[in-house]
């Protein structure tokens, strides 16, 4: 088996969606970025691809690239979920701790666990989503941002 670990976070900014997990959420500020900045997804790309051994999200999809602006970032998970079955490489399971002051994710939870097991092809309970604030320290606990967490277990096909 392989382990791989990712970390992602994006700055708070009026004027954007605010997109976790692929659900849009409904927010005064959304996240900024080139894509729809979903930090959820970013996080899970890079402990994916970490996991098979592959260069990160920055190299696939360059936030200077015009083809990835605004793009669905669950449409590029789902494009690195092709790169392991390209390699042999199945989903174990994931698991996220986004780390946000505000709004509360608990309702959408379950929404992004199937966004993200119909992405990889696996099945909703080897997604594990988890929300946590930082008590109001640092950039997530002032509401300038937020960050997510991901580790992700491969097996060979
Ligand atoms: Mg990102």
């Amino acid at each position: 088996m392989r382990i791989g670990h990712g970390y992602d976070a994006h700055r708070l900014a009026a004027g954007r969606p605010l997109v976790l997990g692929g659900v849009e959420i409904e927010s005064a500020l959304g996240l900024a970025g080139h894509s729809d900045a979903d930090v959820l997804c970013h996080a899970v790309m890079d402990a994916l691809l970490g996991a098979a051994g592959l260069e990160d999200i920055g190299h696939w999809f360059p936030d200077t690239d015009p083809a990835c602006r605004g793009a669905r970032s669950l449409d590029l998970l789902r494009r690195v979920s092709e790169m392991l079955t390209a390699r042999g490489l199945v989903v174990g399971n994931v698991d996220i701790t986004v780390v946000a002051q505000r709004p509360a994710l608990a309702p959408h939870r379950a929404a992004m666990c199937r966004n993200l097991a119909r992405a990889l092809g696996c099945a909703p309970d080897q997604i594990g989503i988890k929300a946590t604030t930082e008590e109001g320290m640092g950039f997530t606990g002032a509401g300038e941002g937020i960050a997510a967490h991901a580790v992700a277990l491969l097996f060979p096909a």
